[in-house]
């Protein structure tokens, strides 16, 4: 779906005046800001409640703009952003003087992104400079891949919100470490690590996941209102059935190999066997669970490939401590 022109121009005048715009891109919708107003970034910051130690990502019209917000880009990084950008990558590199230090949490680097989405493009293409633009939820909770999901969460704390349809690929952008020349990945995202390394023709490493199925490692983000467990796929079914059983509104995620499985619960969604589908889905998911009145979630973990990497990360930090914990 694309948006009217006008409204670009809206939101485009919106960001020049200082305000807030959420917008469509093909992750997730975004808060943007205009990254050059230290003020604008603040509220944004404001806005989602979210720590201003937690740095944004400057979104940019076109990869021939980076060297007017990084400098020293090394040449695996020029190689990423021709490979995969209009895409769900951003790159951390050296920050130039024009990113204030608001929107990189304090830190000499900024993580800069061309997002692959007709309205994002257009808007930053009206709106001439950079935007920041963290998801256009509160901080911690799930992240909005419709516009409707944005005015639900944000309301009038947001100036105006550029509709453009539901978001394509349904997970935030893989986070790549490019400052050096052997990148990291920092946070898996909607550019698979295979697609990555096919690029780059070696090996990655990748932080911030482990292998390990435990859930309560990793602080509570991407959270719906209902508690999250991650067991088995072959015991999702019993596990729900014993909870609701002992009184909990449980939701489910069937594991398509289990789809047929008649199983007692408040709420069902059958999780897509396709990743793509299932990174489309996701947060809608967790919404729909919440909006059902579930208070627990019984989900498992994909096998942790392709996209099914990013949503791992996503339902483990969905299962982390909540900070009430
Ligand atoms: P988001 O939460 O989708 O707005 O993505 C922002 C995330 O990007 C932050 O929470 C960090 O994890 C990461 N990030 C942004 N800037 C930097 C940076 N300069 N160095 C390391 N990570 C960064
Ligand atoms: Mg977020």
């Amino acid at each position: 779906m694309t948006a009217r022109t006008s409204d670009i121009e809206k939101a485009a005048e919106v960001l020049r005046a200082g305000g807030l715009a959420a917008f469509p891109t093909e992750t997730v919708y975004g808060l943007g800001a205009n990254a050059e107003d230290p003020a604008a970034v603040a509220r944004t910051f404001q806005v989602k409640g979210r720590p201003p130690s937690h740095p944004l990502i400057v979104h940019i019209g076109g990869a021939e703009h980076l060297d007017d917000w990084v400098h020293d880009v090394p040449a695996t990084a020029r190689l990423l952003a021709e490979r995969f950008w209009p895409g769900p990558l951003t790159l951390v590199l050296r920050r130039d003087r024009r990113v204030p230090l608001e929107a990189t949490g304090g830190l000499e680097t900024v993580a800069v992104r061309v997002p692959d989405h007709p309205v994002a493009l257009a808007l930053l293409s009206t709106f001439g400079g950079g935007v920041t633009a963290p998801s256009a939820n509160r901080f911690g909770s799930v992240s909005p891949t419709t516009a409707d999901h944005v005015r639900a969460e944000l309301g009038d704390a947001v100036d105006f919100v550029l509709d453009g349809g539901p978001c394509e690929v349904g997970v935030e952008s893989t986070i790549v470490d490019a400052t050096g020349e052997t990148p990291t990945v920092l946070r898996p995202g909607g550019v698979t690590r295979e697609d990555l390394e096919t690029a780059l023709g070696r090996p990655l490493a990748v932080h911030s996941t482990s292998r390990v199925r435990v859930p309560g490692q990793h602080p509570s983000h991407y959270a719906p209102r209902a508690r999250v467990i991650l067991v088995e796929p072959e015991t999702v079914v019993a596990e729900a059935q014993r909870a609701q059983e002992l009184g909990r509104q449980v939701g489910v995620f069937l594991p398509p190999s289990f789809a047929d499985a008649p199983v007692k619960a408040h709420a069902v969604v059958t999780v897509p066997g396709s990743m793509a589908a299932y990174a489309r889905g996701l947060y809608g998911f967790l919404r729909e669970l919440d909006q059902a009145g579930c208070d627990l979630i019984v989900a498992s973990l994909p096998e942790e490939q392709g996209l099914g990497l990013a949503i791992a990360n996503r339902l483990r930090r969905a299962a982390g401590p909540r900070p009430t914990d």
